[in-house]
């Protein structure tokens, strides 16, 4: 099942705080979203889904985090100041203005006129201004990918650990773009995160290792719940491709708006290794340092084995972060028509990845000490370190399943009259507690004793 369209993403998202418009209470600011209480355990899920099987699942993969505010010379010399941008048209009838490239039969879409101006590059980095001079020179960039920040630190990287090729370097970090028209929620915005992984190979290898990593990543997507059916594979055509790019895979997702990139690998040659290696010699020499070959950082590797120095072909999976989780909703949006004739919503997100993991509630809120055990059992529960874990205390059980339903809870756990032993039918239930399946609704008694393997087992999957 996926959602019927987005706006039930949308809705539920708000309704349950998974995500907000940013500064709505002052109308709002287009193409930025905050992440509520659910949205960034949500997020924070999948991140770490990522990180685990890219770095520490792996031997040859490293992470790093570096900073947001970018260079202005790195930012030269990578060619995203000359060519990072889309083209842009006015619409002489109403004034809007539009990505060239997203119109359909070159009509504006907001009045439908033809009238449209020249299509204009508009580069779509955003520049903050840095120290306390205001003016033209001291401004950064807001950078536009996390890459950058992984070839600059290339040769950090190789001095403080032994590295052989093949070998890569993982980032998970917020970037920026202007876009020009920011759309379809979370899908086009201008703040996002990408989770991107730079994986050096030997130059004539990289052909090899770019087919893996396409097929890497597009298993890891089905990992993460995603169906086949919902997934393929686009191979860009020569004229679209980045002016880094030899050869770039996208993985489209199906969309509530149709089938679009959800994640792209690309082949980057050793175009930006090769690029700040040299623009490093010119600097030098415009900032009238004296260059010489010590003054340079080489970004390359020097292979042992035949004594010569590699510049290093790269392959980069980069997926987006706010693409993915979209994508999760909607995979995971289920409406099921039940026996009573009603309608219930869930999100049959997989336990590894939904927000909360287990909700414990009190059967009676009045009975202190039915009230004591599940505060108990929640704190116990929270510290096997499977999850966030909540207790639900709104005295409406069928409300607070409702809820958990909605946000994806696998388990909603019931400690009741027969899990303190007041239960004189029911003494053998004494210290067992109802765990409710969202999925299959089914409700089963499980010992305390052995609560902790169950659940473990369940939501690891
Ligand atoms: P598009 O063609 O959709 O603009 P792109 O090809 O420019 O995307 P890349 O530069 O390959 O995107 O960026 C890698 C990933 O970052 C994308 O696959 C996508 O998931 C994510 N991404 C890029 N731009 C945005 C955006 N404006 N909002 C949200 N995610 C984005």
């Amino acid at each position: 099942m996926t959602a019927k369209s987005l706006e039930d993403i949308v809705a539920l998202c708000k309704r349950r705080g998974f995500i907000f418009q940013n500064a709505e209470i002052y109308g709002g600011l287009q193409g930025v979203y905050d992440y509520g209480p659910l949205g960034v355990e949500l997020k924070n899920n999948l991140k770490a889904a990522w990180w685990r099987s890219n770095v520490y699942e792996r031997d040859d993969i490293l992470g790093l985090d570096t900073a947001i505010l970018g260079h202005r010379k790195l930012f030269f010399y990578s060619g995203h100041e000359d060519t990072f941008s889309d083209l842009m048209v006015d619409c002489r009838a109403c004034k809007h203005r539009w990505r060239e490239d997203q119109l359909q039969d070159g009509k504006c879409e907001h009045c439908g006129s033809k009238d449209l101006t020249p299509p204009r590059a508009f580069n779509m980095m955003f520049k903050a201004n840095i120290g306390p001079i205001e003016d033209a020179e001291h401004f950064v960039y807001l950078r536009p990918e996390t890459a950058q920040g992984i070839f600059s630190n290339f040769k950090n990287i190789l001095d403080s650990s032994s590295q052989k090729l093949p070998f890569g370097v993982a980032q998970i970090g917020k970037a920026f773009r202007n876009e020009i028209t920011p759309r379809n929620f979370i899908f086009r915005v201008r703040e996002f995160e990408q989770m991107e992984l730079e994986y050096f190979v030997k130059p004539g290898e990289d052909e090899k290792w770019h087919s893996t990593w396409v097929e890497l990543r597009f298993n890891w997507w089905k990992m993460q719940g995603l169906s086949e059916k919902n997934l393929k594979l686009f191979e860009q055509p020569q004229k679209e491709l980045a002016h880094y790019a030899k050869k770039t895979v996208d993985i489209l997702y199906r969309f509530p708006h149709g089938f679009e990139e959800l994640e792209g690998i690309a082949n980057r040659t050793d175009y930006d290794l090769g690029s700040h290696t040299r623009a490093q010699a010119e600097f030098n020499l415009s900032s009238k340092v004296k260059s010489n070959a010590d003054s340079i950082s080489k970004l390359a590797i020097l292979d042992l084995e035949t004594n010569k120095w590699w510049v290093p072909y790269v392959i980069e999976p980069s997926a987006g972060v706010d693409r993915g989780v979209l994508a999760l909703l909607n995979e995971a949006y289920t409406e099921e028509k039940l026996a009573d004739g009603k309608t219930r919503i869930v999100l049959k997100l997989k336990p590894a990845l939904a927000p909360i993991k287990v909700a414990v509630i009190p059967l009676a809120r009045n009975n202190e000490q039915i009230v004591g055990k599940a505060q108990q059992l929640r704190k116990m529960i929270q510290a096997w370190g499977l999850g966030r874990v909540s207790y639900e205390d709104t005295g409406n059980i069928g409300k607070s399943y409702r809820r958990h339903d909605e946000i994806g809870t696998p388990f909603c756990l019931t400690v009741d009259f027969e899990t303190i032993g007041e239960d004189p039918q029911k003494t053998a239930h004494r210290d067992t507690v109802t765990v409710r399946d969202r999925d299959t609704l089914k409700q089963e008694r499980i010992a305390l004793s052995q609560l902790e393997t169950y659940l473990r087992e369940k939501l690891q999957k």
